[in-house]
């Protein structure tokens, strides 16, 4: 590997991270430095943030520790056989990168990955290291996630979670098929056993801390995953069907969907076209419909085209599975319970909430919801209010085009 300056590193290594889509920053403690002498805070006040021009999260310093890896995962750009130009970082590196980026303001932490060189255990080590130099020489309290190997000495993997505010572990594909297919050197059966580790030492950690308050943090914003859409024939039904599976069984605080990107010199087994961005946005909202408004699995399944598995990209799953269910409506605003409220299209939690407060009160009227809503004209099919009653527009045929978003076209020159 030729020799190459820290600012040389940081642009391949900084570059080949962008294909990782599991960076937000949410969930953590609260953290400062306030009346110390150490710095950082996990807190929001003065944080930058930045937004790649694909649209993703870029507000941590997102960096590999090295793109060389001894794997060859079909859909990897860093892959062993891939041509690209390579570089490492030392555990120093990164550390003293991160405290630069942060004492400047450009970044609220740090986000380390890596690929495989030498050994699981090997690479384990420096990522631990850089983040050990960060905690406990730098006095470094602001948010650190560190991506970890499964096949690692789970010793190590334990002390990833002491100084890290979360960890994940990817399972890369959503089937066992796919990823025999496209990453044939990992393990599934191990990559959960990494995750039901790792679930248990959160656990353990969390119970610790409420019998001992000196008792140390381990991973307080839990951990996340991320698999990769449209690498393999996976439909959505089947992802949102794995990702229910992986939040119930690890406790997952996210499953991030990473629409497969194309990559220079592809392998031959991988698809040509990238999947529409739209499909990713799809997913995010079946997730958000599984764990915030109580749709099972299935339910979000039963959205789905039944020929193809795939949700329409059109209009949003919420309002797919209304159409499809069209006997569940219309839903009387001032009777029915928090649950069906909840599946009325255009009304989210924050409109739901309010509905069942007013509603304490008085009786609603359909102004009452448009005041409570971005588009009254998407939800007027699907409820019941004391002036409004849908009759003959909840059967209609033709209801699709009339409560789905326009298609609008995209200005060239748009600002
Ligand atoms: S192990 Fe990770 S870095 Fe290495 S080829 Fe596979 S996905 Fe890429």
């Amino acid at each position: 590997m030729a020799q190459l300056d820290v600012q040389q590193k940081l642009s391949i290594l900084a570059d080949a991270a962008k294909y990782d889509a599991s960076c937000a920053s949410s969930g953590t403690s609260k953290r400062g430095s306030a009346g110390s002498k150490a710095i950082g805070s996990t807190e929001g006040m003065g944080i930058c943030h930045a937004y790649a021009p694909d649209g993703r999260c870029i507000s941590l310093l997102k960096i590999l520790l090295t793109n060389s890896c001894i794997f060859d995962c079909h859909y990897c750009i860093n892959r062993r056989s891939s041509n690209v130009r390579r570089a490492r970082f030392t555990a120093r590196e990164v550390a003293d990168l991160t405290m630069a980026f942060y004492k400047r303001n450009y970044i609220e932490g740090l986000f380390l990955s890596s690929g495989i060189i030498r050994s699981s255990d090997y690479t384990m080590e420096q990522i631990v290291e850089a983040a050990r130099l960060l905690r406990e020489e730098q006095d470094f309290r602001g948010y650190i996630h560190l991506k970890t190997i499964p096949d690692a000495d789970p010793d190590l993997v334990r002390q990833a979670g002491l100084y890290a505010d979360r960890v994940s572990i990817n399972v890369e594909l959503p089937t066992a098929g796919g990823l025999k297919r496209l990453a044939p050197e990992k393990s599934g059966t191990r990559i959960e056993g990494a995750m039901r580790d790792m679930r248990h030492a959160i656990d353990d950690g969390d119970d610790a801390r409420r019998r001992y308050r000196s008792a140390p943090r381990f991973a307080p914003a839990g951990q996340s995953t991320q698999m990769i859409v449209g690498a393999d024939a996976a439909t959505d039904g089947d992802i949102v069907r794995r990702a229910s599976a992986l939040y119930g069984r690890f406790n997952l605080r996210r499953v991030y969907y990473s629409a497969f990107s194309p990559i220079p010199q592809p392998s031959v087994v991988l698809p040509l076209r990238r999947p529409p961005l739209l499909r990713e946005h799809r997913l995010y909202q079946s997730d958000w419909l599984m764990r915030f408004y109580a749709y099972s699995p299935d339910e979000v399944a039963a959205a789905a085209d039944a020929r193809t598995g795939m949700l329409p990209l059109d209009i949003d799953p919420k309002l797919a599975w209304a159409l499809k269910f069209r006997d569940r409506f219309p839903v009387d605003v001032n009777r029915a319970p928090r649950e069906m409220l909840l599946r009325v299209p255009g009304l989210g939690v924050k409109a739901v909430d309010a509905i069942l407060a007013i509603r304490r009160w008085r009786r609603l009227r359909l102004a009452d919801i448009a005041r409570l809503t971005v588009s009254v004209k998407k939800c007027r099919p699907f409820l019941i209010a004391e002036d409004w009653r849908p009759v003959a527009l909840a059967d209609r045929a033709d209801l699709r085009p009339l409560v789905a978003p326009r298609a609008e076209q995209l200005e060239l020159f748009a600002a």
